[in-house]
């Protein structure tokens, strides 16, 4: 069924996932923080520098790396692609229950 709208969109969606191989787990978390020195802007408690982790499950247990300053928008993205494979997993998954329940009322 070369026609089929469903089974084309599946096709796009399956191949627009190769461009997410990069994808990490865990999510992104921006903290604040104090550095400590007291002539730096921070020492007033309010001007604070931005910290970015990562926070994933390891084997069950959180666990939080920060992100060096150069990689962060590259973690941020990757992280952020691993959504969008959720989200077209879910998409596909929708589609085959469809043709399946369809399969079932016309054998
Ligand atoms: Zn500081």
């Amino acid at each position: 069924m070369p026609g089929d709208p469903e089974l084309q969109s599946r096709g796009r969606l399956i191949r627009s996932l190769g461009a997410l191989r990069e994808m990490l787990p865990g999510s992104f978390v921006e903290r604040q923080r104090a550095c400590g020195r007291p002539n730096c802007h921070c020492s007033d408690g309010q001007n604070l520098h931005s910290q970015f982790q990562i926070s994933v499950l390891i084997e069950g247990q959180p666990k939080t790396f920060n992100i060096p300053a150069q990689l962060v928008e590259q973690v941020r993205q990757k992280v952020e692609m691993r959504h969008r494979f959720d989200a077209a997993a879910a998409t596909i998954r929708g589609i085959n229950l469809r043709r399946f329940l369809k399969q079932k009322e016309h054998p």
